[in-house]
């Protein structure tokens, strides 16, 4: 695709990933929907992108509320924004405990964000793409989409289901230009640890200790490789770890 004048719309654009894929988009000429729950993180990322020549929507939603993704839905529709894009990248993991002693809270918020979320924005916003000559939709999964870690159970259950829903999607829009790519990665410094372990920093700290994980950069570079193939190619897949990381087991430590 080529993306200059194309619309993106990422979910979970406030930080991490989503954030840095707006940042390299917008430098590309790509308009964006940025939606994610914190409007103030929202708001000065689109201060920060308003020196590109692209327009910004900035939405404060929750993913995991239908009704709120359908009125941004129809919102769009309204104004004939149709996105070429979607980064369905809004997701959480929350505790690393066994499954017998796990807050319920916690799975809750996994399962709703990670799996009801992505599907709820898919289901409103696949529509708008159907019927586009070229689109694409990006599904962000994971390494714990395809190995279980130990206390990873419910993150890894709802990462497996992206996976089956990244092929699900590419089946079900069959015959269609809606391209479908999965990119899984391994661990990626972000927020994503201090969110898991809520707000203690030392653990999240310990999780990227003694070797150098992804960054959102480099998880970025993958999604725009996927976004720029030429119409007939649809990348489906793509998994990439750091060096150090070879399994969710296997990652060499230095300085343990
Ligand atoms: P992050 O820095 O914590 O960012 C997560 C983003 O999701 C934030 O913008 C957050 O914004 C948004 N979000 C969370 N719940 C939401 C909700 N209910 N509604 C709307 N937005 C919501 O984490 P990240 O590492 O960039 O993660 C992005 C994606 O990559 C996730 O799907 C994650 O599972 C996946 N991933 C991450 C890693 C990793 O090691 N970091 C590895 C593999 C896959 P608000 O808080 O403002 O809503």
């Amino acid at each position: 695709m080529k993306l200059k004048n194309k619309t993106a719309f990422i979910t979970g654009a406030s930080a991490g990933i989503g954030k840095r894929c707006a940042k390299e988009l917008a430098k590309r000429g790509v308009n964006l929907i940025l939606l994610s729950r914190r409007k103030e993180k929202l708001k000065k990322l689109k201060e920060k992108l308003s020196k590109y020549d692209v327009t910004i929507n900035i939405y404060a939603a929750d993913v995991t509320q239908y009704a709120q993704i359908e009125k941004i839905a129809k919102e769009l529709q309204a104004r004939s924004i149709v996105p070429n894009i979607l980064i369905n990248n809004a997701g959480l993991s929350q505790g690393l405990d066994a499954i017998d002693t796990a807050n319920v809270k916690d799975w809750d918020r996994m399962i709703d964000t990670n799996l009801k979320g992505l599907l709820y924005v898919s289901r409103l916003i696949i529509p708008m793409m159907k019927e586009l000559q070229d689109a694409h939709i990006i599904n962000l999964g994971s390494i714990a989409g395809r190995q279980v870690y130990a206390g990873g159970s419910v993150y890894n259950a709802t990462k497996f289901g992206v996976h089956a829903l990244n092929d699900a999607m590419n089946i079900d829009l069959f015959g269609t230009k809606v391209k479908v790519t999965n990119v899984a990665p391994g661990a990626v410094e972000t927020e994503f640890s201090m969110v898991r372990f809520h707000g203690d920093k030392t653990k999240a700290d310990g999780v990227y200790a003694g070797y150098t994980p992804l960054n959102a950069k480099d998880v970025t570079e993958s999604i725009l490789f996927a976004l720029k193939q030429p119409t007939h190619v649809n990348i489906q897949e793509i998994f990439l770890t750091p060096t150090a990381q070879r399994t969710t087991y296997l990652t060499h430590r230095e300085t343990l």
